[in-house]
């Protein structure tokens, strides 16, 4: 069930017209402003000669370019990460299995937006999204640290990394040594001579289980035994996993990953960790306790360091003011698009959570965005289509 939204009256202000705004500047929301500039959209406060589809502007909070990218720790090498699909229209550099992501990938964002000539205007986070009621007519009201923008469409490209998934234990609390989630992790070493225990079944913990047990001792504990995939998945399969996380939210439910309803491919890591007889899974702890670990059987493990490879959510709390969440917790989209507000859409959401869906979906909604305004229609909530609004930007920096 969907709760009533919220709508405001704003006050109208003379400005430029902004039809999208373009809420993160990562793989998905470079790859939208990518789609609309080739379907003849052009940013906000730019002239240019000609006919034009239509204006956008994106925003995002980082001072750089590089998305969640420039967060990452940097013993994650290009040959490590899952392989990235490149943004539309520029190859990934070629670049060394050992260099660092953290570098590699910002530099080739920074150079794909001056390619492009995607003016990224940042910092500026995306504070609230909320219907708005204004002299033009009804649009979504994007309030940002940099001034309240009106627009037509939004797509939310805020991806996850801002949100790590911190599960509760019983005895967190009370646990003395120290707790530290993927999200601050920096590099192996930090917990030299210290017993790291390693929470989590994906990706990441497996590679930094890996990493830290070379330098020190580790204990891994996931909730479920980790179902390994031995082979790359072929394409039925994986159409048909990324299918069934689409099914997912279509009905509001939350996403969940990718990895959980395929399994967890058998990688270079986990080889390596098994090779050196530290992949060996635990079942995860009661509680936690001053020293260390309540194991299910009773008896005690002790630890100085708890790793939560436990995951991350997505960020989408500018968005309350829509309320969108279902009771199960989720935002019910279909082919990238509010089910409940269809002004919005969203990349790197559900099905498009990976750098190639979030290409995907950059194209989708821009030819789905571009062919609404060329029959000069907008979008209600709850689906229903009526004439444009003219959009204005209300104030900016
Ligand atoms: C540890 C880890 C490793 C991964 N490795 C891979 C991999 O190897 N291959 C792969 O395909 N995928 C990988 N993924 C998935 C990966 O996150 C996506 O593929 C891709 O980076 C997501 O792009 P995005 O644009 O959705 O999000 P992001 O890259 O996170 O970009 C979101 C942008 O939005 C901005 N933002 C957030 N909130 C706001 C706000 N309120 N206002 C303004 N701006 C905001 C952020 O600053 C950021 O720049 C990995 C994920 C994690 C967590």
């Amino acid at each position: 069930m969907i709760l009533e939204p919220v709508s405001l009256t704003l006050e109208p202000a003379d400005a430029e017209p902004i039809d999208v705004v373009v809420v993160g500047a990562g793989q998905g929301g470079l790859s939208a402003a990518y789609h609309l500039h080739r379907r003849g959209f052009v940013p906000a406060g730019t002239d240019r000669d000609g006919p034009v589809s239509g204006t956008f502007i994106v925003l995002d909070q980082d001072p750089e370019p590089g998305g969640a990218w420039r967060h990452r720790w940097d013993s994650l090498r290009m040959g490590t990460v899952n392989g990235i699909h490149e943004l539309p229209g520029l190859p990934v550099p070629t670049a060394g299995d050992d260099e660092r992501a953290n570098a590699v990938l910002p530099a080739y964002f920074a150079e794909y937006e001056r390619r492009f000539d995607i003016r990224v205007r940042r910092p500026v986070s995306a504070r609230s999204v909320a219907r708005v009621t204004g002299e033009d007519g009804p649009g979504l009201a994007v309030a940002t640290t940099a001034g309240t923008y009106l627009a037509s469409y939004v797509v939310n490209a805020t991806g996850t990394w801002t949100r790590p998934h911190w599960p509760y234990y019983p005895g967190m609390e009370r646990f003395r040594g120290q707790q530290v989630h993927v999200h601050d992790y920096r590099r192996a070493e930090d917990f030299a001579g210290q017993r790291v225990v390693v929470v989590g079944a994906g990706v990441s913990a497996v590679q930094l289980l890996d990493e830290i047990s070379r330098v020190t001792d580790t204990f891994w504990v996931t909730r479920r035994e980790p179902q390994w995939v031995r082979s790359e998945f072929d394409i039925p399969a994986r159409v048909a996993a990324i299918q069934g996380v689409a099914d997912r939210v279509a009905r509001g439910l939350p996403a969940g990953s990718v990895v959980s309803i395929t399994g967890m491919l058998w990688s270079a890591a986990a080889q390596a960790a098994q090779d050196r007889g530290v992949l060996v899974r635990h079942p995860m702890f009661r509680r936690l306790e001053e020293n260390g670990l309540r194991m299910p059987d009773g008896s005690f493990e002790p630890a100085d360091v708890i790793l939560w490879a436990t995951g991350f959510r997505p960020a989408l709390d500018h968005l309350a003011p829509l309320r969108l969440r279902t009771h199960s917790g989720g935002i019910r989209v279909v082919d990238s698009r509010s089910v409940d507000e269809p002004r919005l859409f969203l990349v790197g959401y559900g099905p498009t959570q990976s750098t190639v869906g979030a290409n995907r979906a950059g194209r989708l909604i821009a030819a789905t965005v571009a062919g609404e305004l060329r029959r000069g229609v907008r979008q209600r909530p709850h689906g229903g289509e009526q004439e444009r609004p003219n959009v204005r930007v209300l104030s900016a920096r």
